[in-house]
């Protein structure tokens, strides 16, 4: 399976009545089928529905061809999106099979339980869908016959289960979020919940974008120094290239001393390794932590990602539920 980190993909992309993996479409083969990621050792759960969703499949029009769009964007259709999650839903497993006369078998789709996400570590436990719409960054449940989704187009969206109590959680992990811990507090308010210890709990982190293109301020790695000990190895500089500077070095020669540069720097954010060490921090296991290889921003042509496409994009969803 070819992807452009080179790592070990470690959740797995399932597709249309696939029960197992297939492969992941290359940047050129862009798959218009309605693909779902999942991770591997949550797909051993037979109770657990979960996933996260792509770009292709779905019926909007808004964000080219086909596009799974499911959040109620200003410049999609309601009508689409509504059908893009009722699509998501049933590949995903989401229903309940109401067997009708004449053996003809009717799925009705579970409640979907969303936030107004507002990028806080507010963290909503709900048990049905009257908590519909509150506002917050984190759902957590035990209930079956829901789902919780989180939406994201860039952020990272996690999925927390506890198969010793049946357990779930979905959380929104952009960097004001992973500042303020809400993959640490998902774990904890799991405990204060359902008693979920941080052992038993397993951990998917869907796509969002990446190291290599999450550039943020100085100020962002202020507020992360100031909250983490090992935030120093979350961030990567490089110096701003200049193509100037870059075709004629000798113009510059005498201008600089060497080893100095009066160049700005750039800073990326690992989202995803101030994410895992959160969970580890808490004692969640290193096995127990799968992540997604695939960063938004280099794969619009499989994923929505908001900087790459300037704020003009759709919002996959990342889903947890429980069967009846
Ligand atoms: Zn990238």
């Amino acid at each position: 399976m070819p992807n452009p980190q080179g790592l070990k993909p470690a959740l797995l992309l399932t597709g249309s009545g696939t029960a197992g993996s297939r492969a992941l479409p290359t940047a050129h083969g862009i798959s218009s089928k309605l693909n779902i990621i999942r991770a591997s050792h949550l797909c051993k759960f037979p109770w657990l529905v979960h996933g996260f969703s792509t770009r292709g499949g779905g019926f909007s029009r808004a964000y080219g061809d086909d596009a799974l769009n499911l959040g109620f964007t200003k410049d999609d259709s309601k009508t689409a999106v509504e059908r893009n999650r009722a699509a998501f839903l049933l590949e995903l497993g989401a229903v309940s099979k109401r067997r009708k006369a004449l053996r003809r078998a009717d799925s009705q789709p579970w409640p979907l339980v969303t936030l107004r996400q507002v990028h806080s570590d507010i963290i909503r436990f709900v048990d049905s869908t009257a908590e519909s719409q509150l506002a917050g960054d984190g759902l957590i449940t035990a209930a079956p016959g829901l789902l919780l989704g989180i939406q994201t187009a860039d952020c990272l969206p996690i999925i927390l289960v506890d198969p010793k109590r049946r357990a779930v959680g979905v959380f929104h992990a952009g960097w004001r979020g992973t500042v303020k811990r809400i993959a640490e507090k998902g774990a904890g308010e799991m405990r204060r919940r359902f008693g979920s210890r941080p052992r038993d709990l397993k951990a998917a982190i869907g796509p969002g974008i990446h190291g290599c293109c999450y550039e943020v301020g100085e100020d962002v790695r202020e507020q992360f120094e100031s909250q983490f000990a090992y935030a120093a190895k979350l961030f990567r500089e490089t110096a701003e290239s200049d193509p100037v500077r870059e075709k004629y070095p000798l113009l510059f020669l005498t201008a600089r001393a060497p080893g100095h540069s009066d160049l700005p720097k750039k800073i990326f954010l690992d989202l995803v390794e101030a994410n895992r060490q959160q969970l580890l921090a808490v004692g969640v296991p290193p096995k127990s932590i799968e992540a997604s290889p695939l960063c938004t921003s280099c794969r619009t042509d499989l994923l929505f990602s908001y900087r790459a496409e300037k704020g003009r994009t759709g919002r996959m969803m990342g889903a947890v539920g429980i069967k009846g």
